[in-house]
């Protein structure tokens, strides 16, 4: 029965054989079969068993095990020091809050277990003396690259909203389409997302948006992820598509991604957007600050790349122009490999970076106070155009230039 696709990790195939000696049922499940299957690397194991939490724990009585997941049947066990999740199989109750299930009961149904998750494809089973457990259609899906949901959408969506998020995420990231069912469910029961919590929101749409198919799940989903982030509502048709497609033609970095998709947004729904979605708050001032120069004329020279990135830092400079550039301005890629090249030779370009600071020019003679600020401003306007050179002695004169002439 062994499927020469999947090599288990020894300590894998150590846990499902004690825990097979021990009496129990016990598989891999969900993603890493899904991946293996599909050729794609394997992230982590989870495993599911037949065994009580109790029971899991006694057959690795002689490792370290992590009880916080207890009450929902998981039990993390460090085996020859790989940690391995182990859940007991579960049917979830209602969700009669949209979010949480009220309980979950511990089942000895494999069947049943596997009817929980959320895709047939994330609902396959494996042990290699048993083979594949396939009970919802999973393989057929994977061949024909399909999400699906197992049982019935509008009730799986109905009792927990993020799966039509995670329906979208796995097909932009597995690169597959979203079975016609499926998502007219996740579309009619949208509104359901808000109830789930903005954390759980944005890893999954960041996922989403990293994915290979982002452009093409993003098209026909503008209104549920609308109901995340209610600011997206206001892109027309045309400007969606257009949004869309620059998410695709940027890195595969959340602040790129992200700024291309809010790119259009007037500056304070962008900022409503981020705040709504908690996006974290490096990710979140990244993609402000290259908002903020979405009309400023491109550098033509290499005083002027300076000159932005002053004004904009390293990070949002060049994110602001690899959207531009997403966005159909052809100039940007110019701009962009002026801007590469001051970075790579290091040129200074911020007070930081000048060879002159504050306390050299009151040592020097300059009194504290605003005008010293000022002045350092001054010795980088001179710097960033070339007109001084970035050295400690060029920059004392010119700031002084009065105690010059007075020695
Ligand atoms: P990834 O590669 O992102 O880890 P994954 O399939 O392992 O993909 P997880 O979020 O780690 O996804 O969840 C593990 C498994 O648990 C899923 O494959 C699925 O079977 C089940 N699952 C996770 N979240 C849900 C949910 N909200 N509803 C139903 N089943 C879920
Ligand atoms: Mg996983």
């Amino acid at each position: 029965m062994t499927d020469e696709r999947f090599r288990l990790p020894p300590e894998v195939h150590e846990a499902l054989t004690r825990l097979g000696r021990a009496g129990h049922e016990a598989f891999i499940v969900g993603g890493c079969v899904r991946d293996t299957l599909m050729g794609r690397p394997v992230s982590d194991y989870d495993m599911m068993t037949s065994a009580t939490p109790d029971e899991t724990a006694a057959a690795f009585a002689d490792c370290r095990i992590i009880e916080t997941g207890m009450k929902h049947g998981t039990v993390t066990v460090i085996l020859s020091g790989r940690p391995l999740e182990i859940t007991t199989y579960r049917t979830d109750g209602a969700y009669s809050d949209g979010r949480h299930p009220d309980e979950v009961s511990f089942t000895s149904s494999l069947r049943e277990d596997l009817a929980r998750r959320d895709f047939t494809v994330n609902a396959m089973a494996y042990h290699p003396d048993v083979g594949l457990v396939d009970r919802f259609g999973g393989l057929v899906d994977l061949d024909r690259k399909v999400i699906r949901c197992v049982g019935d959408p509008r009730r799986r969506f109905s009792e927990d909203a993020l799966r039509i998020l995670r329906a979208l995420r796995f097909a932009s990231v597995l690169s597959f389409r979203i079975d016609g069912e499926t998502f007219a469910a996740a579309s009619e029961l949208r509104e359901n997302l808000r109830f789930v919590s903005a954390e759980r929101v944005y890893a999954e749409l960041s996922k989403l948006l990293r994915g290979g198919y982002a452009e093409k799940i993003l098209l026909p989903s503008q209104m549920i992820l609308a109901e995340a982030a209610a600011p997206l509502a206001s892109y027309d048709a045309d400007a969606w598509a257009a949004a869309a497609r620059r998410v695709s033609r940027v890195p595969r970095d959340g602040a790129p991604r992200y700024a291309a998709l809010f790119w259009w947004l007037p500056e304070g729904e962008a900022a409503r957007a981020a705040e709504l979605l908690k996006i974290d708050g490096r990710t979140r001032n990244a993609v402000l600050d290259a908002l903020r120069l979405r009309d400023v004329p491109l550098p033509e020279n290499d005083a002027e790349a300076r000159e932005l990135l002053r004004r904009g830092g390293a990070d949002a400079a060049r994110t602001a122009l690899l959207v531009r550039l997403a966005d159909g301005d052809s100039d940007a890629l110019d701009a962009l490999r002026l801007v590469w090249g001051v970075l790579s030779r290091g040129e200074p370009y911020n007070l930081r970076m000048l060879a002159v600071s504050g306390r050299d020019l009151m040592e020097a003679g300059i009194p504290a106070g605003k005008s010293l600020g000022n002045t350092l401003e001054r010795l980088l306007d001179g710097v960033i155009a070339g007109r001084l050179p970035n050295e400690k002695d060029a920059l004392l004169r010119a700031a002084n230039p009065a105690s010059e002439r007075s020695v």
